[in-house]
Order: C-alpha cells, then structure tokens, then sequence
C-alpha cells in the first residue's frame, strides 16, 4: 500500500524516533565509512554548523533587502574565496550546490554568446569526457549542444588540443576541471585557458570538489597545476562549499572574474502583475540557514583550520594510494593531484569488490570506462585508512576465491 495522508499528527518525539530508525539504514558517515557524498570535519564543527544554519533558518536569500544579513554574509564567502582562488574583485553567486553553479555558468556563457551571435542558433559547451554531467544535464536545459573530447588515455587529464580542434563558432564556453571527479586529476588549464584566450571563447574551471582543497594541498607542498584565476583566460569557476569547503549541505558558489560577463546571469522579468521581479539564481527563495553555515565554516576554519583538515585527507589518501599500489591485482589510474583518487583491476570484479565492500560497510563507487572504483578521501577518513584497506585485501582474496562466469569461447 502507498503511504496515505496522516489524519492525524504523530507526536514530535515519535517523528524524530522514525527519522533515526530510517536512518538506521544508511551508510556510517560519521565513522568515516562513505567515500563520496559526506564531507566530515568533526563533531566541533558540525555543531557549529547547525547553529549558524538555525540562526539563518527562516531567512530567505531572495531579498536582500529584507536580509541584508543574507547578502553581506554571501558578499563576503565570494570575496574571501575569490582571495583564495587568486580573484581580487569577484562577482557570483552562493548558489544550492555545484549543478546549481555549474548550470549558472552555462547560462551566463551561452547568453554572452547569443547577445554577439545571435544566429547561432544552438551554442555549444566543449568538454572533456571527465567533466562532470551537469554540465550535459545544464546543455539539456538550456537548448545548448556538447561535444565530449576524449582525454589522454594515459594521465587522464583533458587533451588541449583535441579541445581546441573541438572549438567553433557556435562554442560558448570551454570546460576544465580541477580536479575531475573520476580520477582526482587536474586538467591542463593554462593551457586550455591560453588556447580559450586566442579563440574570445571563456573557459570555466569547475572546482567543484577541488576549489576548497588544491590551495591547501598546494600551501602543504604538493605540486598542484595552475588551475584558478591566476591564469589568465579563465572565466568563471564553480567551488562546492559543501565539499571540501566542509560547511553544510546546500552551499556552493559561482565565481566570475568579470562583472560585465556575470551581468549575463540574473534573471530579470518586467512584466508581472507582482511587479519587477529579478533573481539572480535558478532558485527564488533561498535558505539562509546554508548561507550563514557557509560563511560560519569559512570564518571559524580560516586558512590554518582548512590547512589541518586538507593536511588529513592527504595523510589518509597517501596511505590508501600506497594500500592499494601494494595490493596485488588492484592499480591506482594516472597520477591523482589530491585525495581524490580511483583504482582499477586486471584481475578482479571489480563490480564484485564494491558489492563485497558494501556489505563491509563501505560506501564505495563503481564507474567507468575505464572501468574503476572511486574514493574521494576526507579529514574524516584518516582514522578508518588501514580498515578499509585490510577489507579490501579480504574483498579480493574473496573475488579469487570466486569462480568468474565467463562465456564460452574465452580461453
Ligand atoms: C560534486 C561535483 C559537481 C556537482 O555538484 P553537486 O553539488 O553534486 O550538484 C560538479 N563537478 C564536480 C567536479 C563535482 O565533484
């Protein structure tokens, strides 16, 4: 049976008793047990977090003049990350997430593009095959086409000059990441970006998961390509606050190095019996309780409190990378730039390896081509390295153990 309407309420204790049993279910994120979709800095800062976002519970970010709290809290996370990412006077948006940005940036782009060339009739985004889907799924929306170029098969990174062939008259934005989400590897920016300059074209670097990382990890001595503002040509970016910014969910922004080319993204209808309506988001009303954690994570972390979480998840990548390096039948796939990384078999199933590891209590992705397994390692995890690479070893000496259901006609 489908779930009727209550007819009546259940008592608030009773309704919070069914959350936690539903909860029961899900992955052990606290225990450092899911490698994608939590991102835990620690019961300090969580408490922090769900402060600042009650005490910004009921405002709305629709109207700045109602909460001028909201706008000047949203004006300075985009200043402070634009410090960070190398942009002295950055114009954007906090937006819901990274589809949210990313989707923004696509809009900003292809109205840009339409305004010069309006008989363009379908403007298109030049891609990498790693790039992330919301840029298609932001394409799909907005009546825009993709071409996918396929990225060097050996270091996995975007391939400047298959993109740059890929660029035409109808090209309104070029994308890079930084890093990829497959495989933690940081795309060839100044190049792209060098190529992107020469065609008038904007490249947007979608750091999604890297905005709030490669700074640190670079400060703790890593070799990290440039990727950010400081290299001329790039546009726009889009940083996840709710990744590796580690405040609560629902928090991302859009970064534009250029307030004349970010004027291509609000929204503004005139002609609406509610009166001049302008919204600079997809959203209309919009949560302030994720604006005010967004700004209190940045604030109460600062550079040294980011430096000591980013100094974490490295420590655990390190050792997970090298776990598995060891581990017989199982590679790590091209030089991952941070603590994101992902690991492939000639071997094994590794289907089975993830189901196997599921049971186990780990939240692990299967993706591909190439065919591999996905970790984005956080602070959270360097307790749990050596217990999940002890499972994995279990989980492939498993898989031997395992006859392999191959079709006949193999030898
Ligand atoms: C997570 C991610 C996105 C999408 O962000 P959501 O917050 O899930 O919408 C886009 N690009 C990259 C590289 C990501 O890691």
């Amino acid at each position: 049976m489908t779930t009727p309407f209550p007819p009546s309420g259940v008592a608030a204790s009773d309704v919070l008793g069914h959350i936690d049993r539903m909860q029961d279910e899900d992955i052990d994120w606290r225990d450092g047990r899911a490698f994608a979709y939590v991102y835990h800095g620690g019961e300090a800062l969580e408490s922090l977090l769900q402060r600042a976002y009650l005490a910004g519970f009921s405002t709305n970010g629709l109207s700045p003049s109602a909460f001028p709290s909201l706008a000047r809290m949203e004006r300075e996370v985009i200043e402070m990350v634009g410090d960070l990412l190398g942009c002295p006077s950055p114009a954007g948006s906090i937006t819901s997430g990274g589809s949210e940005s990313i989707l923004l940036a696509v809009k900003t782009a292809r109205d840009r593009l339409l305004e010069r060339h309006p008989e363009v009739g379908r403007p298109r985004i030049v891609l990498p095959t790693s790039a992330h889907p919301a840029f298609s799924k932001a394409a799909h929306l907005l009546g825009m086409t993709t071409t996918r170029v396929p990225v060097d098969p050996a270091g996995l990174g975007a391939d400047p000059e298959q993109m740059l062939a890929a660029v035409s008259d109808d090209t309104a934005l070029v994308v890079a990441s930084a890093p990829s989400y497959p495989h933690g590897v940081v795309d060839p920016v100044a190049e792209l970006a060098g190529h992107a300059l020469a065609r008038e074209v904007p490249l947007h670097v979608d750091a999604c998961v890297g905005g709030m990382l490669l700074p640190f990890a670079r400060d703790l001595g890593r070799t990290i390509p440039d990727f950010d503002f400081a290299v001329p040509g790039v546009s726009s970016m889009s940083v996840d606050l709710h990744k590796f910014g580690y405040a609560a969910k629902g928090a991302s922004l859009v970064l534009y190095r250029d307030p004349a080319y970010f004027a291509h993204q609000p929204f503004v209808f005139d002609d609406w019996s509610g009166g001049r309506y302008a919204a600079p988001n997809v959203a209309g009303t919009r949560p302030g309780g994720a604006i005010a954690a967004a700004w209190a994570a940045l604030t109460h972390l600062g550079r040294e409190g980011y430096l000591g979480l980013v100094s974490r998840a490295l420590t655990a990548s390190d050792a997970i990378l090298a776990g598995i390096e060891r581990t017989p039948g199982l590679h790590v796939l091209g030089s991952p730039h941070a603590s994101l990384l992902a690991f492939g078999s000639d071997v094994h199933s590794l289907p089975a390896i993830a189901k196997d590891m599921r049971r186990r209590g780990w939240a692990m992705g299967l993706q591909g081509p190439p065919e591999s397994i996905h970790l984005t390692v956080t602070a959270g995890h360097d307790r749990v390295a050596e217990a999940l690479l002890a499972d994995l070893r279990s989980a492939c000496s498993a898989d031997d153990a395992t006859p392999s259901e191959q079709s006949p006609g193999y030898s």
